[in-house]
């Protein structure tokens, strides 16, 4: 969707992965495809470009350094380096005066008694490294859990109080060059299984709430010296508490509504920020929903695309990934419409109308 973006405003693309076929790969106009660990694939790769970002925070530090000591790299390593462990986020959120959930350090069993006298119960055991989409946690209950879950992650992690959640939502945030920043109005998120599986936006907020939620991403996008798109998630609790999730120093999932109801979508403000240009304007020019298609969906066979595709205003967006493993982000749909609650009816029986038969959810 960067590359898309980009190319649409007249730039060439290059994309290393070590994956081969990647999304971002089909419609660019250079792949390699070599390991992060490649150091000599990473420099050429570094000397054909003119500016290089990242779409997603779990790259080795060594592979950013190389490439940003090269060439301009957006977002810098400050901001990659912070968002890609669990404890050192934790650490800038609480450090930078933010709320958060309350949450301990754990690495070692040694470490398990005084982080479970310290952080309430229920609650939840997440690794501290390469951790998204609710990977590599473990709900903890009790001592025994604790202890099974720290085994399970074989590393260090972080415990963390289960707060009750009245609401999820997101607010996406783009810093130029300059130091200009443009934030969007919060948008509005459901999980499943720790996955986002609907965005809505407008959000419906409190106005205090919307306030302290853009002004704690302004604060963000500066001290983690973005540039670039962020997003913070957030959670409003049953009590009306206000804590900061987690940051991803790029376009996030929650914001792929932007690209029809955005007046700038978030991959155009990534392309703006990376490439020196002003920041687009951030309104919303109408209620939008998303919905992520992920690869459970396939089970049975392709989704029938004309059935979604026959509810109103809904588009499609597939990205190309060729296994539809359960779990995986195969694509997503958006519908736009008067208000967000038809927004997120059309947008679920979109969804719905893809099931083909033999689907026990059909
Ligand atoms: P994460 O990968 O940390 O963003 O977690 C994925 C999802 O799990 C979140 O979006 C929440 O729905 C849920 N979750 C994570 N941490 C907590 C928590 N401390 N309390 C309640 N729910 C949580």
């Amino acid at each position: 969707m960067f590359a898309l973006a980009a190319r649409r405003m007249g730039y060439r693309i290059h994309v290393y992965s070590p994956e081969a076929h990647s999304p971002a790969a089909q419609v660019a106009d250079g792949a390699v495809v070599a390991p992060y660990d490649d150091h000599a694939a990473l420099g050429a790769f570094a000397e054909g470009v003119a500016a290089v970002t990242v779409e997603f925070e779990n790259i080795p530090a060594a592979a950013l350094q190389l490439v940003a000591e090269r060439r301009p790299m957006r977002p810098g390593p400050l901001a990659l380096h912070t968002a890609q462990h669990r404890l050192r986020e934790k650490d800038f959120l609480v450090g930078a005066g933010f709320p958060v959930a309350p949450y301990r350090r754990v690495s070692v069993p040694a470490d398990l008694p005084a982080a479970l006298a310290a952080v309430p119960l229920p609650a939840l055991l997440k690794s501290a490294a390469f951790g998204y989409d609710g990977k590599g946690q473990y709900p903890v209950t009790n001592d025994q859990e604790a202890t099974a879950a720290l085994t399970a992650i074989g590393g260090e992690a972080i415990l963390e109080a289960r707060v009750d959640l009245a609401c999820e939502f997101s607010v996406i945030g783009a810093r130029g060059s300059d130091g200009a920043q443009a934030l969007y109005a919060p948008i509005r998120n459901t999980h499943q299984a720790g996955i986002l599986d609907l965005s809505l936006a407008p959000s419906g907020l409190e106005p205090t709430v919307d306030r302290q939620a853009r002004q704690i991403t302004g604060a963000a996008l500066e001290a983690l010296e973005v540039v670039g798109v962020l997003c913070v998630e957030f959670f409003l609790t049953t009590d009306g508490r206000l804590m900061v999730n987690e940051v991803a120093p790029r376009p996030h999932n929650s914001g792929h509504l932007t690209i029809e109801a955005g007046a700038t979508s978030q991959f155009e403000q990534q392309v703006r920020a990376l490439c020196g240009l002003p920041l687009g304007a951030t309104d919303l020019l109408c209620p939008a929903a998303m919905v992520n298609l992920l690869g459970d969906l396939w089970r049975w066979g392709e989704p029938r695309w004309p059935a979604a595709l026959a509810v109103p205003s809904v588009n499609l967006h597939l990205y190309g990934k060729t296994q539809p493993r359960p779990g995986r982000k195969m694509g997503h749909l958006t519908a736009l419409a008067a208000n967000p609650t038809e927004a997120e009816q059309r947008v679920v029986s979109a969804r719905s109308a893809t099931r083909v038969r033999g689907d026990p959810e059909l």
